[in-house]
């Protein structure tokens, strides 16, 4: 059996994917990623969205920050990397890693119940087939 080191499809509809994403187990392509909707039916959210849902609600908290540090001159906060899991995409259950202000979409195989399991399950297989391929 070979496999191409190079190339990483997405776990999806098999678009091939670019660089980077190939390091982690089935990753999902943006245009499938856009599709992906919350355990309750809605668009999942991410960063911004996800911790202050509103203009509003960040600028209160934008307030509360200068208060805190006493420091009127705060001018913006520093979203976190932080977001809606698992996520549905075309009823598939797919996990978000969140990092760097960005994510990335990993589709789930065995229905974990949280995002460890997915890298514990996912890992193993593909540790799996390394030892196969013998390189
Ligand atoms: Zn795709």
């Amino acid at each position: 059996m070979s496999r191409n080191k190079e190339k990483s499809l997405c776990a999806i509809c098999g678009v091939e994917l670019s660089g980077g994403k190939r390091l982690y187990p089935n990753p999902v392509c943006r245009q499938c990623d856009s599709r992906a909707l919350n355990a309750n039916g809605e668009k999942a959210k991410w960063g911004f969205e996800y911790v202050y849902e509103t203009q509003e609600s960040y600028r209160e908290a934008l307030e509360q920050t200068r208060h805190y540090y006493n420091d009127e001159s705060i001018d913006a906060i520093i979203i976190p990397d932080a977001g809606e899991n698992p996520v549905f995409i075309d009823g598939r259950k797919c996990w978000r890693r969140y990092r760097f202000g960005g994510y990335l979409t990993m589709k789930d195989d065995h229905d974990c119940s949280d995002i460890s399991e997915f890298y514990r399950k996912h890992n193993k297989s593909r540790m799996k087939a390394d030892e196969k391929t013998n390189d």
